[in-house]
C-alpha cells in the first residue's frame, strides 16, 4: 500500500466516518419534529452507502477511494444533505396548502430548468419510509434526472463513476432548489436527497407511474430506461394531481424473457428469484456481492449498460410490442 493511500485511509478514519455518522444522526433527529410521518413495522432499514464505503476502505487494501467516488462531488452531496435538513426551518409559519394549475406548471418548468427530466406527484405510503427516519408530509413530488448514455456505455470506468456521482449531486441540488422555490411561494417543503434518501425511491416512483422496477432493482422509465437517479420533495400542498395508476407493469413480463442484467453482472449479484434481505426488503439482488464489486470497480453500472431499455429512442414501444406478441 502506497503512502498516499495510507494517508487517505487515516484521513477517512479521522474525519470522514465521524462526518457521515453526524449527518445520519442529523437526518434521524427529524423524527423528533411533532407531527412527522414515521416508518411502520413493514418499513425497511436504509443501507448506508457512504458509511459502508468508508468501512470497506478501512478493511480492504486493494480498494482505493478513487475507485469509489470523486471526493469533490461527495463533499457537495454531504453539504446538500445537510441543507435538506437545515432548510426545513425556513418553511413559512402559516403555509398554503392549495396550488393552482398555473403554479404547478411553473413548478414543472422550474424543475426542468434545473435538469429534472420527469416530475410526478404521489401520496407517500409510510411503509416506504426507512426505519429511524421520517418525512414531514405525505404529498410527494418525485423527480427523475437522466444519466448520460455515452458515459453509461463506458461502464465500469472512472468516467462513468464521475457522471453517476455528478448526477446524484446535481439532482440533490435541484431538489433543494425546488424546496426553496416552494417556500418562496408560501408552501412548506422538505427536500429528500437521491443519495441517503429518507424513503425507498424506486417503489415510490413506480407508484407515481413514472416507470417499473426491473430485475436489477432500478426504475425503468419509458424515456431514459434505467438511466435515471431519483429524488423527492415532500410538501404541504394537498391538492396535487396524485398518480393512481401505472401502465408499465408489462416490463415484469419482459424481464422474464430478457435476463441480460442477470447474465452480465460480473459478481452474479442479480438473481432470477427473490432475495429477502436482513432489512426486510425483497429484491433480486445479493446486496453485499453487488456492493463490494461496485466499490472496487468505479460504481460498476454494468447492469444499467446491459439493460435494453437504456438505449431509449423507441425501445420502450418496441419491447412492449415484443412482449405483447409473446403472450
Ligand atoms: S451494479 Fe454491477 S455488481 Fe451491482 S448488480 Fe449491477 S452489474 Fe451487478
Ligand atoms: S436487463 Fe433485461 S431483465 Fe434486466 S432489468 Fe433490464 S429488461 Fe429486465
Amino acid at each position: 500500500m502506497g503512502i498516499k493511500h495510507k494517508l487517505m485511509k487515516a484521513f477517512i478514519q479521522r474525519f470522514g466516518v465521524s462526518r457521515v455518522k453526524g449527518l445520519i444522526a442529523k437526518q434521524r433527529s427529524l423524527n423528533e419534529i411533532p407531527g412527522i410521518l414515521h416508518p411502520t413495522p413493514n418499513s425497511t432499514t436504509r443501507f448506508e452507502i457512504p458509511l459502508e464505503m468508508m468501512n470497506l476502505l478501512q478493511e480492504r487494501d486493494d480498494i482505493e477511494m478513487r475507485h469509489m467516488f470523486p471526493i469533490r462531488r461527495l463533499l457537495s452531496v454531504i453539504k446538500n444533505i445537510h441543507l435538506s435538513v437545515d432548510s426545513i426551518s425556513n418553511n413559512p409559519l402559516n403555509p398554503s396548502t392549495n396550488a393552482s394549475t398555473d403554479f404547478l406548471e411553473e413548478l414543472k418548468e422550474f424543475a426542468q430548468s434545473h435538469g429534472v427530466g420527469v416530475i410526478e406527484f404521489v401520496k407517500l405510503p409510510q411503509d416506504l419510509i426507512f426505519h429511524e427516519f421520517g418525512a414531514l408530509y405525505d404529498n410527494a413530488i418525485i423527480l427523475a434526472m437522466e444519466m448520460s448514455k455515452e458515459k453509461i456505455d463506458k461502464a465500469a470506468s472512472q468516467e462513468t463513476m464521475n457522471m453517476v456521482f455528478g448526477t446524484y449531486d446535481d439532482l440533490g441540488k435541484a431538489a433543494n432548489r425546488i424546496a426553496e422555490f416552494l417556500r418562496e411561494h408560501g408552501y412548506a417543503a422538505q427536500a429528500d436527497h437521491p443519495l441517503g434518501g429518507l424513503v425507498l425511491f424506486p417503489p415510490l416512483a413506480q407508484k407515481a407511474g413514472i416507470g417499473w422496477v426491473g430485475k436489477h432493482g432500478l426504475l425503468i422509465t419509458p424515456k431514459y430506461g434505467p438511466r435515471v437517479r431519483l429524488a423527492a420533495v415532500y410538501t404541504g400542498i394537498e391538492n396535487l394531481p396524485f398518480a393512481d395508476s401505472n401502465d408499465h407493469g408489462w416490463i415484469d413480463e419482459y424481464c422474464k424473457i430478457c435476463g441480460l442484467c442477470i447474465k452480465q453482472c460480473p459478481p452474479q449479484a442479480i438473481l432470477k428469484g427473490n432475495v429477502t434481505h436482513d432489512t426486510g426488503r425483497i429484491t433480486n439482488i445479493k446486496q453485499q456481492d453487488c456492493f463490494e464489486y461496485f466499490a472496487q470497480f468505479y460504481g460498476c453500472s454494468i447492469c444499467v449498460k446491459a439493460c435494453p431499455f437504456s438505449k431509449a429512442g423507441d425501445t420502450y414501444e418496441r419491447l412492449k410490442a415484443v412482449t405483447e406478441k409473446k403472450r
